[in-house]
C-alpha cells in the first residue's frame, strides 16, 4: 500500500515510484491471499516488515515477513522446477544468465536508484556494485559449461579401468545476503548455483529487499524457468532457520556471530554451507611505497561504501620511514571526500544505513577516544548530509584493547599505526581472529607479492585496495579464519553448489585378486608392477622439473 506523499527520498529518484515497490513486494514467494496468506504488505499487518531509505529515515514500503511455511512452500516450488534445469544443458543455461547480464545493462537506471534508496549508499558506489553483476554472468556464460564437465581422472589401472568424474547440481540453494551490497552479495552466490543447474531461494536482508526482487523479476525475462529462482523476506531468525532446515547448501554472507549459527545448523542437517563473514582487514604502507599513490589506495580501501564492505581497511600499519608523509597525504586525500546522498555523482561517501550502524560507529570512536587514541580528521555524525551520515574518520594511538582494534566497526573509521619494518607489519596485521582480505602498498612489486605470501587473509592486493582480487571473476575469493568457510568467484565458486560423483569402469571385470593365476604370483607381479610404475611416474616427474614443466 502506498503512502498517499511519496516519500522525499523516492521523489528526487529519476526512475522509481512508491507503487513499483509495491509491485516489487508483491513477487516474494509468501502464501497468495487464496492461500490464506492476506495481504501482508501492509504496515498495519503484523505479517509486513516495513523498509525505510536512509538517506531520510523514511518509510518507502513495506514486504511480507514471511514463515516457515512459506519457506517450506518456496522451496517445494523451486524444488518441482529443478528436475528439468538440471536437465538442461550447461551452455543452454548460461545463456539465461548471459541473457539476464544483458538486462541488468539495460535497466541500469532502476536498479541504480533501488539501489540507492534501500542502502543510502552513494551513486558511485552503487555503479561499482551493479558493474560486479553483468561482470559475473560474463564469467559465469564463458566457464561454468567447462567447470561442470565430466572431467577423466588418472585410473587405478590405466588401461584396464576409466575413472570419470562427473558433477551434479546439490539441489536447491538457499542464499541469505546482507544489506551492504545487495545486489552484488546474492547474485556473486545465486549465479553460480543457477549455472550449476540448481534452484535458489533467496532470503535478502530486511532492509534492502527490494534490489533482489528486481533482479528475480529480470532472471524470469531472461528466460529463467518460472519457481526456479524464489525470493523470500522476513525476520533473519525466522526464515533463515527455516530455509536452512530446508535447502540442499546454505550460501551464507553476514557476519561472524550468525555465520556460526548457520554453519551449527547446516552441520545438524548435514547439508554443506559456504560462509563469508566479516573481517578486521589490514593494510600495510611499506618503507619504499609512493605514498601518495598509497594514500590515494587507502582511501578506497577505508571509506569505499562508507566502510560498510567486508573487504574494507580498518587497521593501517606505516613502516615507521614513511610514517609521517603517509599520514599527511591520507589525511589531506580523506578530507576531500564529499559526503551526501543525491542521486548524482557529486558525493563520494553516502550513509550509513540505519541508526544501529550510526550507534556502533559512534561508540567504537568514543572508546578509542576514551583510551587516548587521537582523531587526526572526522570523529563526527553528519546529519546535514543525512540522518546517519558519519565522516570518514583517521584515528591514531589507538589502544591494541580498544574495541575499534578489536572488532569489525564496518563503517568509515580507520586505525593507523608504524611499525619498525615490514616483519613487525606482517605480524601487525596476522594478530587478528579474521583473515578476508588485505593490501599492501610498496613501489617493489616482487616484494609486495612475497609479502603477500606471509598475509593470512583469503586475498591480498598489492598496490590495490581490494579490486585486483575481488573484480578477478576467475579467482576464488573468501576467508581464512573467522572470515568464514569456502570460496566464491572462479571454479570453486561453481563447484560449490555440485556433487561430485566419480565412476569407474574395469575392462577386465572385478580388479583385485585374479582366480586363474596363483594368488603368489599375482601378489608377486602386483608388487614388481607397483615398483615400476613408482619408479616410472618418479621418472618422469623428475623430467618434468628439469625441462620446467610442471
Ligand atoms: P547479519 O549476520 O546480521 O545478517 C546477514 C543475513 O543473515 C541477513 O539476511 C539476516 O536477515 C540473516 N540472518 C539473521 N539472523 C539469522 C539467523 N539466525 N539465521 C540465518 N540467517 C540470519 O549481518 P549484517 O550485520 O547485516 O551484515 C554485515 C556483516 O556481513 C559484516 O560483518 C560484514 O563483514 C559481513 N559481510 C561479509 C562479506 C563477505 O563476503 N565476507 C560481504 C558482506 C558483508
Amino acid at each position: 500500500m502506498s503512502s498517499p506523499d511519496p516519500p522525499a527520498a523516492l521523489a528526487d529518484a529519476p526512475t522509481l515510484a512508491a507503487r513499483r515497490l509495491d509491485d516489487l513486494a508483491g513477487r516474494v514467494a509468501c502464501a497468495s491471499p487464496a492461500d490464506g496468506g492476506g495481504d501482508r504488505t501492509g504496515s498495519a499487518d503484523g505479517g509486513a516488515l516495513e523498509v525505510f531509505a536512509p538517506a531520510t529515515a523514511e518509510r518507502i514500503g513495506s514486504v511480507p515477513a514471511c514463515d516457515a511455511d512459506d519457506v517450506d512452500a518456496a522451496v517445494e516450488r523451486a524444488r518441482a522446477a529443478q528436475d528439468e534445469w538440471a536437465a538442461t544443458p550447461a551452455s543452454e543455461r548460461a545463456a539465461v544468465l548471459d541473457r539476464f547480464g544483458d538486462l541488468v545493462l539495460d535497466r541500469r537506471g532502476e536498479l541504480l536508484d533501488l539501489l540507492q534508496v534501500e542502502t543510502g549508499k552513494s551513486r558511485r558506489t552503487a555503479v561499482e556494485e551493479l558493474f560486479d553483476v553483468p561482470t559475473g554472468c560474463g564469467y559465469l556464460a564463458e566457464r561454468a559449461p567447462g567447470a561442470l564437465a565430466d572431467e577423466r581422472r588418472a585410473a587405478v589401472a590405466p588401461g584396464i579401468s576409466t575413472a570419470t568424474v562427473t558433477y551434479e547440481p546439490v539441489g536447491v540453494v538457499g542464499v541469505i545476503s546482507p544489506w551492504n551490497y545487495p545486489l552484488t552479495l546474492s547474485m556473486a552466490d545465486a549465479l553460480p548455483a543457477l549455472a550449476a543447474g540448481n534452484a535458489v531461494v533467496l532470503k535478502p536482508d530486511e532492509k534492502t529487499p527490494y534490489g533482489a526482487l528486481a533482479l528475480g523479476e529480470l532472471l524470469e525475462v531472461a528466460g529463467l524457468p518460472d519457481g526456479l529462482f524464489q525470493v523470500v523476506t522476513g525476520e533473519g531468525p525466522t526464515v533463515g532457520p527455516a530455509l536452512i532446515d530446508a535447502v540442499d547448501h546454505v550460501a551464507f554472507t553476514g557476519s561472524t556471530e550468525t555465520g556460526r549459527a548457520v554453519a551449527e545448523r547446516a552441520g545438524r542437517n548435514l547439508v554443506d554451507c559456504s560462509l563469508e563473514l566479516g573481517g578486521n582487514n589490514p593494510l600495510v604502507v611499506l618503507d619504499d611505497a609512493d605514498v601518495d599513490e598509497a594514500a590515494r589506495g587507502a582511501v578506497q580501501a577505508c571509506f569505499s561504501n562508507a566502510g560498510q564492505l567486508c573487504l574494507s581497511a580498518e587497521r593501517i600499519y606505516v613502516a615507521e620511514p614513511t610514517y609521517d608523509a603517509f599520514l599527511d597525504a591520507f589525511v589531506r586525500e580523506t578530507e576531500r571526500l564529499t559526503l551526501g546522498t543525491g542521486y548524482d555523482y557529486d558525493a563520494e561517501v553516502g550513509s550509513l544505513v540505519d541508526a544501529a550502524q550510526l550507534d556502533r560507529v559512534e561508540s567504537h570512536v568514543a572508546d578509542a577516544r576514551e583510551r587516548g587514541a587521537t582523531v587526526l580528521t572526522g570523529g563526527r555524525a553528519r546529519p546535514d548530509a543525512g540522518p546517519y551520515c558519519y565522516e570518514p574518520t583517521i584515528l591514531t594511538g589507538v589502544d591494541p584493547d580498544a574495541t575499534v582494534a578489536c572488532e569489525e566497526t564496518f563503517g568509515p573509521v580507520v586505525a593507523v599505526a608504524p611499525v619498525p619494518d615490514a616483519d613487525a607489519a606482517v605480524a601487525a596485521a596476522n594478530d587478528s581472529p579474521y583473515g578476508l582480505n588485505a593490501s599492501v602498498w610498496t613501489r617493489d612489486r616482487d616484494r609486495g607479492a612475497a609479502l603477500a605470501r606471509e598475509i593470512d587473509c583469503g586475498t591480498v592486493n598489492v598496490n590495490d585496495a581490494f579490486l585486483a582480487t575481488w573484480g578477478a571473476a576467475d579467482a576464488p575469493m573468501g576467508g581464512f579464519g573467522d572470515s568464514g568457510l569456502g570460496r566464491r568467484h572462479g571454479p570453486e565458486g561453481i563447484r560449490r553448489y555440485v556433487e561430485s560423483r566419480t565412476i569407474g569402469v574395469s575392462r577386465v571385470g572385478p580388479l583385485g585378486f585374479p582366480d586363474r593365476l596363483p594368488t603368489d604370483w599375482f601378489v608377486r607381479g602386483a608388487f614388481a608392477a607397483l615398483s615400476v610404475g613408482r619408479r616410472a611416474r618418479r621418472g618422469a616427474r623428475r623430467l618434468k622439473e628439469r625441462v620446467g614443466l610442471r
